[in-house]
């Protein structure tokens, strides 16, 4: 029996490790694609259009909203960061599992409209690593480390919300605990 493909949203505070971790996941991995979200933050050094995101302006990322282009969008740290709808519908129905990397608001909105997917938060081993990590990727300003900083601290609240939290002391546990819970997902008697 064809089967369609899960979608895995792996969500967490700024610094969990997130990115790194959804990257170490399609390695070697010929059914898993990452969703490249829409965003109208400035690139950062290193950072190429189409590979780490669709870089974008506000008007058209208002656009993409308005033609319901977007599986869910949400404005973080004074951006707006999106999802595009048509990719991943494509792939899950194509037998893909597709791994979405958000943050929690727009995690929140994905269970209201696919609860059938697989909701991961990954959570930092403490937060003084979590600042250290923050701080370390040397991308943000003083004051926007403390605003991720603070807003983590009320993120922590949702995690009620997942299905599944790994704690990414090290990304290739973490990574091989994903895995993991994808196996299992795949064999799951209530899901067709
Ligand atoms: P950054 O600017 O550090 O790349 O990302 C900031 C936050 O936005 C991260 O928590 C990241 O997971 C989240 N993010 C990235 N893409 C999307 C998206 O398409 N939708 C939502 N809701 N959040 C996203």
């Amino acid at each position: 029996m064809f089967k369609k493909g899960l979608l895995i949203v792996l969500s967490g505070p700024s610094g969990a490790g997130k990115g790194t971790i959804a990257k170490a996941l399609l390695k070697n991995e010929n059914n898993i694609k990452l969703s490249i979200s829409t965003t109208t933050r400035k690139p950062r050094v290193g950072e190429t259009d189409g590979k780490n995101y669709f870089f974008t302006t506000v008007d058209k990322f208002k656009n993409l909203i308005e033609e319901d282009k977007l599986l869910e969008w949400a404005k973080v740290y004074d951006n707006y960061y999106g999802t595009p709808k048509d990719f991943v519908l494509k792939n899950i129905e194509e037998g893909f599992d597709v791994i979405l990397e958000i943050d929690i608001q727009g995690a929140l909105k994905v269970k209201d409209k696919f609860p059938e997917g697989v909701f991961v938060f990954i959570l930092p081993p403490s937060m003084e690593e979590l600042k250290n990590r923050i701080k370390k990727r040397g991308t943000e300003t003083e004051e926007e480390i403390l605003k991720r900083f603070k807003c983590a601290y009320e993120e922590i609240n949702f995690v009620s919300r997942y299905n599944y939290v790994v704690i990414n002391d090290d990304v290739n546990n973490a990574v091989e605990k994903i895995k993991a819970i994808i196996v299992a997902e795949k064999c799951r008697v209530d899901r067709n």
